[in-house]
């Protein structure tokens, strides 16, 4: 049975290895509906949004993590995000007038963002790591290696119809985030962990990764993608957690937003144009206030906790 907008977790019973496959199709396709992006920044920004799960799947967390590209080539910003339970939306400003397509003229010389931000807004992290190689998979693993100190490897695939991705991490050891899931069984029988060998089949998983054919990579099996990186491994792969595209804007931040930009401005804008309309830039969902709903806006300004955003 083909396997589609969810991603499954995997991992070696006896060795820190740990890993996430992906594949986006019906939520690629939801994602893609009110948008009209050139080719090639189609493909970077279903890479960012494969990327967004692929990380969001690492963490334990009760929030939404967001991947955010800033450079200086034809996509000034990209931003993908992701929640805990996998409702992903993503986005891209873009020069209209270029026609550069490779990854590093696309995204020119700057930086990778990853936030992650807890509901409660009592907790956040934030990693920056500049773009490197020739691929966005390549700047997650710096990342990691970086940010974590996790030794990563990435793939990430976008067509206009699949998107798939792969994620594999050597984990530490001494008191690691896998100590609890694996517990003893890291170690040998010998009692001592054999650091040779898990630096062998680290260097094999990660050649694996590297050199996996694209058709396998976008194939509806994830346990074929599994198989295929972690050939000759008992690994346990785990169930599917569905993935669905969502926008977490709302009316209610869309006020906000609007209270944040100030009374005069908006009115300005309203004896202008008539209405203060806001298009959210994840799903272009047009917000409009008419006068009377601008009256409410600042009537009740008051009443309403701080600015927000419309993110
Ligand atoms: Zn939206």
């Amino acid at each position: 049975m083909a396997e589609s907008d969810c991603v499954r977790r995997f991992l070696l019973d006896d060795r820190p290895i740990r890993g996430q496959v992906v594949r986006l199709q019906a939520s690629w396709a939801a994602l893609l509906e009110h948008t009209d992006y050139p080719a090639p920044i189609q493909v970077l920004l279903g890479e960012a949004a494969v990327a967004s799960v692929l990380l969001a799947a690492t963490l334990k967390f009760e929030g939404a993590l967001t991947l955010q590209l800033q450079g200086s080539g034809r996509v000034a910003l990209l931003v993908a995000q992701c929640t805990h339970d996998f409702r992903v939306r993503a986005m891209a400003q873009f020069d209209a007038t270029s026609s550069a397509s490779g990854f590093r003229e696309l995204v020119g010389d700057g930086n990778v963002t990853v936030t992650i931000e807890a509901d409660d807004r009592k907790s956040r992290y934030q990693g920056v790591v500049p773009l490197v190689g020739e691929s966005l998979a390549a700047s997650l693993e710096e990342y990691f290696d970086r940010s974590e100190q996790i030794p990563t490897v990435v793939r990430l695939t976008a067509s206009r119809d699949v998107l798939a991705g792969v994620l594999v991490q050597r984990l530490p050891l001494a008191g690691g985030l896998i100590g609890s899931a694996v517990g003893s069984s890291q170690r040998l029988d010998d009692g001592s962990l054999d650091d040779t060998l898990l630096d062998e089949l680290w260097h094999t998983t990660s050649a694996a990764v590297h050199a996996l054919p694209q058709d396998i990579l976008l194939s509806p099996s994830m346990a074929a993608v599994v198989t295929a990186v972690m050939a000759g491994e008992d690994t346990r792969l785990f169930g599917e957690q569905p993935i669905r595209f969502e926008c977490r804007c709302a009316p209610d931040r869309v006020a906000a937003l609007l209270r944040g930009l100030g009374e005069s401005e908006v009115r300005d804008i309203l004896a202008e144009e008539g209405a203060v309309t806001v298009t959210c830039e994840f799903c272009h969902r047009p917000y409009a206030f008419d006068s009377i709903e601008v009256e409410r806006l600042f009537a009740s300004a008051e009443m309403v906790p701080g600015s927000d955003t419309l993110n």
